[in-house]
């Protein structure tokens, strides 16, 4: 879908698409800031008034945290764990602590919790990385519990009367899950990347969203903006009927979408399984519902996030068991925990890493305790024996041909099926060589970028860098593949870049043999695929990667299919 540039129409802005859609509307923005208190004019609290005061701030973050709780309950997945993680910060015990620190000192209550959430900013900025997300958290709930103790408005996520475009600098995770889709139509960002949690709850809401748009911030609130989700533009005040005519488009192929039954193959019959991205038996079950042909990364440290210790044998292989039944003998491909960097679990990952995503994650924790690996594979072997599946099962993270013998040697002795990820740029590089070892490979892409392009996935900065569009991550995705046909084995891309309906027919022009993502995206996969030849897939595969940047290689696959 592309703009159609008038005379009237400025030129559209630019920025990185995310979830798909075109949508037109006034532009709204996040409800104003929360007015601060000013630290230098607060006057001393008399001893007398303190006690009353720490029970104000203690009313205050409770309503905050009851709040997000409160929403917690009524989302599920992702926008659950997200409103769950804000709400668990409105009630740390540090956080608190801190607060009443500095009021028992007679600090009013709006003023120590600004100082005491900026102390916990410039620890966590310190430790940079990982705990980027954790700053804009900490912002967020300093903004809420300020804005109770005040009188002020929550914060946050606007609902205006008419339906409309939200422009903002970034969001919350906590304020993006909060969004009301009758009321916002789509968003885009001026930060923000594309494998933020931000980005994952827009998709899990099916939010058309844009992010890293440059020159957002001169569009004023109420303007009429045309978000181009397909594309990543923006385009203030564009030719109504033009514009129309595109949202229009845009709103007879999502009802297409509708009617995906899978499975998914190109248009001249060339199988490209879609599996969906799962994290529990409920999330298994709405695949399922959406058509999702098995399960492709069951991220199996999502459920145990915020454990103190490690759950037992039984626990585990009960959990796994309801994911392999809702699978109801679909494929399943079990991911043993990804513990560590932006997923730590307090059982397994270790403490204070200067570089957590470059440390001890992933496989690399059974160097330091080889039993939870082997205790997890007991668990998975159990719940296989009960349900009668034979799941395959991955290990993340690993970089060396030693790594990948030892873990298949361990799968294979519980009579699974083993493979690796390739996250690692190693891997892609000598995929020959695991594919000796392994029965099949799935391309973690979000960490392979991270990896290649040497960016923090979380960095809303670096958000052009770890685009998923980036040639150099295609050219390893290809040798990849290329290994893959060669050994005659199964090469899957389970990252975000397989939610990118584009994207998803230029991996399968490169060779990938099936795709997996987040459950809402598997239709429109689906259907893009079946839209197009395989012949066509290949060429726009090759125009990607000869592209010089993701810009470019999006605007060649584009023609490349349009003209196939
Ligand atoms: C990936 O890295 O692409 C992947 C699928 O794993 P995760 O996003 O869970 O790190
Ligand atoms: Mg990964």
């Amino acid at each position: 879908m592309s703009s159609t540039t008038t005379s009237r129409a400025t030129t559209p802005l630019t920025g990185t698409p995310v979830v798909p859609g075109v949508v037109l509307g006034p532009v709204v923005r996040p409800a104003g800031a929360v007015r601060l208190p000013d630290a230098a004019s607060a006057e001393t609290l008399p001893e007398a008034a303190r006690e009353e005061e720490r029970a104000r701030f203690t009313a205050a973050a409770d309503a905050v945290a009851g709040r997000l709780a409160a929403r917690a309950a009524a989302a599920t997945g992702m926008t659950a764990e997200v409103l769950s993680a804000t709400a668990g910060l409105a009630r740390d015990r540090g956080l608190l602590g801190a607060v009443e620190q500095r009021i028992a000192t007679g600090v009013p209550a709006a003023v120590a919790t600004v100082q005491a959430a900026q102390q916990f900013v410039d620890v966590f900025t310190s430790l940079g990385g990982v705990m980027a997300e954790r700053v804009t958290d900490v912002r967020d709930v300093r903004d809420r519990v300020v804005a109770e103790l005040t009188g002020q408005g929550e914060p946050g996520a606007p609902a205006p009367d008419t339906p409309s475009v939200l422009l903002a600098d970034d969001l919350a995770p906590a304020d993006t899950a909060g969004l009301d889709p009758a009321r916002i139509l789509g968003l885009a960002t001026r930060l923000g990347g594309t494998t933020s949690h931000t980005a994952i709850i827009a998709r899990q809401l099916n939010l058309p969203l844009v992010v890293a748009v440059e020159g957002l911030d001169a569009v004023p609130e109420g303007a009429t903006v045309l978000l181009d989700a397909e594309e990543g533009t923006v385009t203030v005040d564009p030719e109504p009927s033009s514009a129309g005519a595109q949202v229009e488009a845009a709103r007879r192929a999502a009802e297409a979408l509708a009617g995906y039954r899978g499975p998914a193959a190109t248009r001249d019959g060339v199988a490209v399984p879609v599996y969906a991205n799962v994290q529990d038996g409920a999330g298994t079950r709405a695949a399922m519902a959406a058509h999702a042909e098995g399960v492709g990364l069951f991220r199996t440290e999502l459920a145990f996030l915020g454990r103190a210790a490690e759950p037992t044998v039984e626990e585990q292989a009960a959990g796994y068991a309801e994911v392999f039944e809702a699978a109801a003998g679909r494929r399943v491909v079990l991911r043993t925990l990804d513990a560590g960097s932006d997923k730590p679990l307090e059982f397994a990952t270790p403490p204070e890493e200067a570089n957590p995503a470059l440390g001890v994650r992933g496989l690399r924790v059974a160097r330091r305790d080889p039993g939870l690996l082997d205790r997890q594979l007991d668990a998975v072997a159990e719940a296989a024996r009960r349900t009668g599946s034979t799941p395959w099962v991955m290990a993340p993270m690993v970089a060396t041909v030693g790594e990948a013998v030892d873990f298949a040697a361990r799968v294979r002795d519980r009579g699974l099926v083993p493979g690796i990820m390739v996250e690692v740029p190693s891997v892609a590089l000598l995929a020959d060589r695991f594919l000796q070892h392994v029965d099949f490979l799935s391309i973690g892409t979000n960490d392979l970028s991270q990896y290649a392009l040497a960016a923090d996935r979380l960095s809303a900065d670096l958000a052009d860098l770890t685009d998923p569009w980036q040639p150099a991550l295609l050219a390893l995705v290809a040798a990849t593949a290329a290994a893959g046909r060669r050994a005659g084995k199964p090469v899957g891309v389970c990252g975000e870049a397989a939610a990118d309906p584009l994207l998803a027919c230029v991996l399968a022009g490169l060779g990938v043999t099936s795709l997996s993502c987040a459950a809402p995206a598997v239709a429109g996969v689906g259907a893009r695929l079946a839209a197009v030849d395989s012949a066509a897939c290949r060429e726009a595969a090759d125009a990607a990667l000869a592209a010089d940047d993701p810009r470019a290689a999006r605007a060649a696959a584009r023609a490349a299919l349009t003209r196939g």
